[in-house]
């Protein structure tokens, strides 16, 4: 959204289909061989729709492997490879304004908007790609976030998402304020008039402290909603993660987020069929899960990436066996959703609708992220709504 916004000030009309497109920018995922697989398939498309068109492709899996992306085109294909945005601007013609260009003001259609507020991550999980291809952390200053949510407000914008791939270790210098970390950064959004919500995208449990958790429990603003991931519930596979955490420690945490927000909505991801998880890992991963009672919970079968410390592991786990594991954590994941959303039966909860939904009705998020559909009212209305 950045680079389009930075672009349309520069001069350029956005189309709404590649037909009539004499540029398309596609910006890369690395995160997943089936990202990868996605995006070279994207490229052919956009290349059958349209061969006239010239594509640029940015991004992660840019930056990752220019060369992969080069073999897989098409010779005829017009594809060029600039893994740095910024370059995009000069392969274009243009030279890139920062200060006003490099804030968003409008997301297609939507209440809710996302502010990017940190980048890189160097803690090398050891299935990740992450860290190969952004290592150096980055945090946004201050002034210019505020700005950009400020400008997102004046645009109809209720609720803003902080996203970062680390949003726990940002920390940023702002001019007469010294350092801020996530919490003061959040402080200072909490004054933001008009502003309804501030929901965090994600947080290693280990970045999670009291300060944060008092914060939340006292805000009117910031959602209660943490989506923390686990990854795995059984401390052997962890440790072959090189994740930073026992499961101890996590249920501890829990715990403590439960005392200060008991009616929070605590969300994560797993990743099932990892190499070396058996039987009994899988197991005691599942039933770690079950007595966390995750209120959500994004499920992905293992994948593997070359240049990875996981993928030169050996008791790689076969595909049958993870999409049998898949389908017991689908069913675990059903179970949970709909046990959290039971406590909140014939609670009055504010939802904040976002989508417009096929058949004309309407759907949202609670504060604790439990989806909501609504058959009147309209867009941009904040409802009080029974759960039923
Ligand atoms: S914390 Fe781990 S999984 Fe997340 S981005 Fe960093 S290395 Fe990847």
């Amino acid at each position: 959204m950045l680079l389009q916004e930075q672009l349309i000030h520069c001069g350029v009309e956005v189309v709404s289909s590649f037909e009539k497109a004499n540029f398309c920018i596609v910006n890369s995922c690395t995160v997943t061989q089936n990202a990868d697989a996605d995006c070279r398939q994207f490229i052919r498309r956009i290349t059958r729709t349209n061969p006239q068109t010239r594509i640029i492709i940015t991004g992660c899996y840019a930056l990752r492997a220019s060369e992969e992306i080069y073999s897989a085109c098409d010779k005829n294909s017009r594809v060029v490879v600039i893994p740095e945005e910024e370059r995009i601007f000069s392969y274009l013609g243009f030279s890139l304004i920062t200060n006003h260009s490099s804030l968003i003001t409008v997301f297609n259609g939507r209440t809710r908007a996302f502010v990017k507020i940190q980048d890189g991550c160097d803690a090398f999980c050891s299935y990740c790609i992450v860290p190969y291809v952004r290592s150096k952390l980055w945090s946004r200053e201050p002034g210019e976030i505020i700005t950009e949510v400020r400008n997102l407000v004046s645009n109809g914008y209720k609720e803003i998402v902080l996203t970062g791939i680390r949003l726990g270790k940002y920390q940023a210098i702002w001019m007469r304020h010294g350092i801020l970390d996530l919490v003061d950064l959040l402080v200072e959004l909490e004054k933001i008039k008009g502003l309804y919500r501030i929901r965090l995208s994600s947080l290693e449990v280990n970045e999670i402290n009291e300060r944060l958790l008092k914060l939340i429990a006292n805000s009117e603003k910031i959602c209660h909603h943490l989506h923390i991931p686990l990854q795995s519930g059984d401390d052997r596979i962890l440790r072959l993660m090189n994740r930073q955490y026992k499961t101890e420690e996590f249920s501890e945490k829990i715990r403590q987020i439960r005392n200060y927000v008991p009616d929070i909505g605590v969300t994560t991801d797993i990743i099932v069929g990892f190499p070396g998880e058996d039987e009994e890992r899988f197991f005691s991963s599942y039933q770690f899960v079950e007595r966390v009672e995750f209120s959500r919970i994004h499920i992905f079968p293992y994948s593997m990436r070359p240049g990875t410390v996981a993928a030169t592991l050996s008791f790689q786990v076969p595909a049958k066996i993870k999409r049998e594991r898949m389908e017991k954590f689908v069913v675990l994941e059903c179970r949970l959703r709909n046990k959290f959303k039971q406590k909140f039966i014939n609670q009055k909860m504010k939802v904040l609708l976002d989508k417009e939904e096929k058949d004309g009705t309407f759907s949202g998020f609670t504060s604790n992220y439990i989806r909501v559909y609504a058959n009147r009212g309209g867009r941009n209305e904040t409802l009080g709504l029974k759960i039923s």
